[in-house]
């Protein structure tokens, strides 16, 4: 059986999950949770897989889920879900709305919504299992389904990998991810090479020497130090960094002093940074650590200044050749609806299970807006404004042709190398 016609055999069984799927996607979005506590979510998934005939690993790193199906020889391919919400409060105004609140992670109580579709993932993922073991004729390998948590803090994928995930899968020949994003629903977008950008967050703290507001000359002024540090890192980007690389170098915390008249004894500044190569990544960082030590030089600084990184995500670089198996099974199914996406400047934690599995790797964009209110925004160049963006309280897939195209687009690419 070729491909296509394996993907057309597995996907005769979509009309028949469809309302299961869209009450799950209901249920998920009305109950979000934060990272590293998705219980209910993984319980979810795991009795589900369970049901299916998976063999299901629960508890991986903290709440993270694998199942298994083993359907003969051949193939191993991984696709991936992450479950995680976050502290935002959904003003989308659905029915089917989130008014949950949960303890965030500096301990006070927050507002949670999936913001960013991870709902989506979680149903689209678990529609496709449902469909490849009602399928199980049309194709031959090993299908393994993965659930991550805590995407949004760097952290899920990783502790999946430190749980002991490489004992708990057979190495797969391809990994798969999507993620739903501001185009039109009942789309598929891939890109071959660096997709999503690098990121990380540093924390610089710089010395001065503590004084009485009106007795400068007895300080060394941390709030002045931070300034001149903030203006001089906004030449690494604009004077060090080739214009034709991609990079970004944003301040987005200054924390200095107490009060009007008391100069502080230090400064902490916080960065983020995104590139789509580690060249440049590393460029940026000796750029910064030089910068930072310099001025702290020019003001006198009694001590040495500490950096600290924290958020990691690595760079998602898809590898041409699994990505252009899944981009011709996508044109093959989705005909015009398989586009090829630019790059996203948005970052991920995705690459750390395949990296960690030596498995090359795909992860690709999903459609999410209505097709309509997308075609009228981006007629009016209103994109930014009218069609809210991932995080957004206003975060609102629609579940139509979104949900279906999701299930389809696993169902597709798994099948590239497990069709019978
Ligand atoms: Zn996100
Ligand atoms: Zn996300």
């Amino acid at each position: 059986m070729s491909a296509a016609s394996a993907a057309e055999a597995v996907l005769d069984g979509a009309a028949g999950i469809r309302q299961w799927q869209e009450d799950l996607y209901r249920d998920l979005h009305a109950n979000p949770e934060l990272g590293h506590q998705e219980t209910r979510t993984a319980g979810i998934v795991a009795q589900e897989l369970r049901s299916l005939g998976f063999d299901v690993h629960e508890h991986v790193g903290t709440t993270g889920v694998v199942g298994v199906l083993t359907n003969g020889d051949g193939p191993v391919v991984l696709a991936r879900a992450d479950m995680d919400a976050l502290p935002v409060a959904e003003a989308t105004g659905l029915p089917y709305a989130s008014t949950v609140r949960a303890v965030g992670t500096d301990g006070k109580e927050v507002p949670v919504m999936h913001a960013c579709g991870h709902d989506v993932h979680v149903a689209c993922l678990l529609g496709a299992a449902r469909l490849m073991a009602g399928a199980r004729s049309s194709w031959s390998g090993t299908f393994v389904a993965l659930f991550q948590p805590a995407e949004e803090l760097a952290e899920g994928a990783s502790r999946m990998v430190d749980g002991g995930l490489a004992q708990l899968v057979p190495k797969p020949d391809a990994v798969l991810g999507q993620h739903v994003l501001t185009y039109p629903a009942g789309t598929v977008g891939t890109h071959a090479g660096p997709f999503l950008s690098l990121g990380q967050s540093m924390r610089v703290t710089v010395h001065g020497q503590g004084s009485h507001g009106s007795m400068p000359h007895l300080s060394v002024d941390p709030a002045v130090l931070a300034a001149m540090i903030v203006v001089r890192l906004q030449t690494v980007v604009s004077r060090e960094i080739n214009p034709d690389e991609f990079a970004v170098l944003t301040v987005g915390r200054i924390a200095v002093g107490t009060k009007s008249n008391i100069i502080g004894d230090h400064a902490v500044l916080e960065l983020n940074l995104r590139a789509y190569s580690e060249e440049t990544h590393k460029k940026m960082v000796s750029a910064i650590e030089r910068i930072v030590r310099a001025e702290c030089a020019a003001s006198g600084s009694p001590k040495e200044p500490e950096f600290e990184t924290y958020d990691n995500y690595p760079l998602t670089d898809n590898d041409p050749d699994v990505t252009a198996r899944v981009a011709a099974a996508f044109r093959s199914h989705f005909g015009d609806a398989a586009t090829a996406v630019g790059r996203q400047t948005a970052s991920e934690d995705f690459s750390i299970v395949p990296r960690a599995l030596g498995a090359p790797y795909t992860y690709w964009a999903l459609g999410g807006t209505d097709p309509e209110l997308y075609r009228s925004a981006a007629e009016r160049g209103a994109l930014a404004t009218e069609v809210p963006g991932n995080h957004s309280p206003r975060f609102a897939p629609v579940i139509q042709p979104t949900l279906q195209t999701g299930t389809a687009a696993v169902v597709v690419a798994a099948l590239a190398w497990l069709a019978a």
